[in-house]
C-alpha cells in the first residue's frame, strides 16, 4: 500500500528568485510543487534559502545608515530574521492559496522565526568564507572594517565584500513548537536561510554574524522531527559525477558508502552540491529507513514516488 511520509523539504534559490517581483511569481510554482506532496497525503515541513533576500535587506539597511545618521548598522542576525518573515509571508500565502484552490481546506500554514545555536569554537569562525552584502572599493572596505570590525575580502576581481563564517547548526531553539505544529498537521515553514545563528550563553541567546547552510539546518530539522525523507530541491534533477565533463554521469541511486567516496574524490562543488550530498549522507545514515532525495523542484512528486532524482540511502 502507498505509504504517506513525513518529508522535510529544503528549497533552493530557484524556488524564490532574486527580486521582490521574481519571488512573488516563483512562490506560485513552488507552492504548486509542495501542494502536490501535501495532496498525496504527505506531511511536509519547509526550509528555504535566503541568500539574495538577506543580501537585499542588508544592503537596504546599510543605505539607511547613510540616509539617517541616527541609525546604526543592523546586525546581520536581524537581517536574517527579516528575511525569514518576508519569505515566509510570500510562501505561506502562496501555499494557502494553492491548497484552497485544490479544495484542501483546514490545512493551516505558518512560518516560525527560527534561531539555530552555533558553537563559538566552530572552526568555521577562524576562516570566514561566505560573502555577503555589496561590493566595495578598497577605501570603503577599509572604512567599514575599521568602523564595525567586519572582515572584508577581495572577491574574484570584482571588489571587496564582507565575509562571514558558515558554522554547523547545533540545536534548533524553537524545535518544541515546530514539532507540536507538525504533529498536529499544520504546514510549517521554519529554519529559513538555515536559521538565525545564535550563541547560547546561559539563558541568553546572542545573534551571530554568520550564515548556516540551509542544507545542514534541514538535515538537523529532519532528524529532530524523525522524518522519513530529507528532500533537497534544487536546480538539477540529479546529482552527477564528472559534472560538466565529457564523461558526466547522472546518478539515480547512491549508497551512503559510495556517496562518501565520491565526496572524497571531489565530484561535488564545495559551495553548492557538496553541502547537499553531505547533508544527505548525514540524514540517511542517522537511522535505518531514512533516505534523502536530491532533485528538481518541479519533480518533487515524481521524486517521492521513486521515479526520478538521486536517492541517497543506507
Ligand atoms: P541551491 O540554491 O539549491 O542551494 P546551489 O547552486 O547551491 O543551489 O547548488 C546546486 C548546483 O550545484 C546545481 O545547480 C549545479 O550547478 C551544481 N553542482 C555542482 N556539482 C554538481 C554535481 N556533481 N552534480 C550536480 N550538480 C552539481
Ligand atoms: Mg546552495
Amino acid at each position: 500500500m502507498f505509504k504517506t511520509k513525513r518529508i522535510v523539504v529544503a528549497l533552493g534559490g530557484n524556488a524564490l528568485g532574486n527580486t521582490l517581483h521574481e519571488q512573488m511569481e516563483a512562490v506560485k510554482t513552488t507552492a504548486s510543487a509542495l501542494v502536490d506532496l501535501i495532496a498525496e497525503g504527505h506531511q511536509v515541513v519547509i526550509v528555504h534559502g535566503n541568500g539574495p533576500q538577506v543580501g537585499m535587506i542588508n544592503n537596504a539597511m546599510t543605505a539607511l545608515t547613510h540616509e539617517d545618521p541616527t541609525q546604526s548598522a543592523t546586525p546581520f542576525s536581524v537581517c536574517g530574521a527579516m528575511s525569514q518573515a518576508y519569505i515566509g509571508y510570500d510562501l505561506q500565502n502562496a501555499i494557502r492559496e494553492e491548497l484552497a484552490d485544490r479544495g484542501i481546506l483546514y490545512k493551516p500554514v505558518c512560518t516560525i522565526v527560527t534561531q539555530v545555536v552555533v558553537d563559538k569554537n566552530d572552526p568555521a569562525f577562524q576562516n570566514p568564507t561566505k560573502p555577503i552584502g555589496k561590493f566595495l572599493s578598497k577605501e570603503d572596505a577599509d572604512a567599514v572594517a575599521e568602523k564595525y570590525g567586519y572582515i572584508m575580502k577581495e572577491d574574484a576581481g570584482r571588489g571587496y565584500r564582507r565575509v562571514v563564517a558558515s558554522p554547523k547548526p547545533q540545536e534548533i531553539v524553537e524545535m518544541d513548537v515546530i514539532s507540536a505544529l507538525v504533529d498536529s498537521g499544520r504546514v510549517v515553514i521554519c529554519c529559513g536561510g538555515g536559521g538565525i545563528p545564535v550563541f547560547r550563553e546561559g539563558h541568553k541567546l546572542t545573534g551571530a554574524s554568520a550564515v548556516i547552510d540551509k542544507d545542514f539546518a534541514s538535515c538537523l530539522l529532519a532528524k529532530e522531527l524523525d522524518a522519513d525523507v530529507l528532500m533537497i530541491l534544487t536546480a538539477v534533477e540529479k546529482v552527477a559525477i564528472n559534472f560538466r565533463k565529457e564523461n558526466e554521469e547522472w546518478l539515480t541511486d547512491l549508497s551512503v558508502e559510495r556517496a562518501k567516496a565520491l565526496c572524497e574524490e571531489g565530484h561535488f562543488a564545495p559551495g553548492s552540491m557538496l553541502p547537499k550530498v553531505s547533508a544527505a549522507i548525514d540524514f540517511a545514515s542517522s537511522k535505518p529507513g531514512r533516505e534523502a532525495l536530491i532533485t528538481l523542484l518541479e519533480k518533487a512528486k515524481a521524486g517521492v514516488r521513486g521515479e526520478t532524482g538521486t536517492c541517497i540511502h543506507d
